[in-house]
């Protein structure tokens, strides 16, 4: 079968991870005969170089054309002095707007391999973990009605959160079939104890649970799982939270693993279509100097194929043998973190994954 995959390589190490997954993506496609067809297109600063536009509307058109997407990152300090909508970044909440994309998958998996890069205490890496964070991604503060007004106490500025019943159902509905493929643990986190949209979010939830009875449910309250991400990740399988929280709460959970160039994340809408991508930005004091870790990328090609093309033997194979390459001890620069011992550059790293292909 043939899947056509946008190629959004975006900036800085950008274009050096991309290529590193399509080299995994054509060794699959080899082995397990399917052809996958790429197609780049310009987004982020360099899109801003070539046509003056962060997000050119090729780039729009050409997505909604593919069955799927894969962006590398964008930014960097050469774009830092434009103005805010002519901003790098500004493409990213565009696309993800052009494509529909209203739920954000991420994985925040311990490698047993990598426990020493965790800053967490010994006895609570122990117990490893693996969760995956369900977070709205269209909706809640960071689009509600904003601005600037004259308060009680003179000039004051202003967020507002609203979340419908249809936006609290959809991103539900992603979470629990999301529990149902693992472990069969939701977690719902908001804020009821003061926001109004929480417990709208609260009470949809809890309705949900009744149709999803082999879900393990609970409620938790952000604040308190800000202090149990640190204090005992293991407890959790997949959580589901608002826009904002969900920012907040899957930094600190990417942070846990202690491996930021390893951390992989999925975009999805109503449609097979999804974007995938590394969580890290475009590091551009590593870019250009082919010493970037590939494997985030590698990873989120991974759940390309598990989430837009149904390919989950596929993904199980570049998942394992990421897994192999970490447990025989071959390390990026960033994974080695100071320790001895020789890092491998990102094609290094690449070809040792395409060897346990
Ligand atoms: P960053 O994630 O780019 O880099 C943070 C640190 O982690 C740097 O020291 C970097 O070298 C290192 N790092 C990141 N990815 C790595 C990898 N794969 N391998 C090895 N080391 C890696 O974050 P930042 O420095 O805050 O941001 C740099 C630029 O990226 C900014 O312009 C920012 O706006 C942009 N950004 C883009 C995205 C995105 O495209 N989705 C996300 C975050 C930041």
């Amino acid at each position: 079968m043939e899947y056509k995959i946008a190629l959004l390589r975006g900036d800085g190490i950008g274009p050096e991870i991309v290529d590193s997954a399509v080299r995994v993506l054509e060794k699959i496609g080899e082995r397990y005969g399917h052809s996958f067809r790429f197609t780049p297109y310009l987004i982020g600063g360099c899109a801003i170089d070539a046509t003056g536009k962060p997000l050119p509307e090729e780039t729009v058109e050409g997505c909604l054309a593919s069955d799927s997407v894969l962006l590398g990152a964008v930014g960097g300090p050469k774009w830092d002095p434009q103005p805010g909508h002519l901003r790098p970044e500004k493409a990213l909440l565009g696309i993800r707007s052009a494509l529909g994309l209203f739920t954000n998958l991420r994985p925040a998996k311990l490698y047993p391999a990598l426990r020493d890069a965790s800053p967490l205490r010994a006895d609570i890496v122990e117990k490893g973990f693996d969760l995956m964070i369900v977070r709205e991604l269209t909706g809640g503060i960071y689009f509600g009605e904003r601005g600037k007004r004259e308060g009680k106490y003179g000039e004051e500025a202003y967020d507002t959160e609203a979340y419908s019943r249809m936006e609290i159902e959809r991103i539900g509905r992603v979470a629990f079939e999301t529990a149902r493929k693992r472990n069969k643990r939701l977690i719902s986190i908001d804020k009821a104890n003061v926001l109004e949209t929480s417990r709208l979010w609260r009470e949809i939830m809890h309705a949900m649970s009744k149709e999803y009875p082999d879900v393990e449910y609970a409620d938790l309250l952000v604040d308190n799982a800000a202090m149990q991400l640190v204090k005992n990740p293991a407890q959790f399988d997949v959580v589901v939270t608002s826009n904002m929280f969900g920012d907040i709460l899957s930094d600190e959970a990417s942070q846990i693993t202690g491996s930021i160039g390893m951390l992989a994340s999925a975009s999805l809408g109503d449609t097979k279509r999804g974007m995938y991508e590394p969580i890290h930005g475009s590091a551009p004091d590593i870019a250009g100097k082919n010493v970037a870790n590939p494997i985030a990328t590698i990873l989120s090609a991974a759940m390309m194929l598990r989430y837009s093309f149904d390919l989950a033997e596929e993904a199980d194979c570049i998942e394992q043998a990421v897994d192999r390459v970490l447990e025989k001890g071959f390390r990026t620069a960033d994974l080695l973190g100071g320790r001895e011992g020789t890092p491998l550059s990102c094609t290094e790293m690449t070809d040792r994954i395409l060897a346990e292909i």
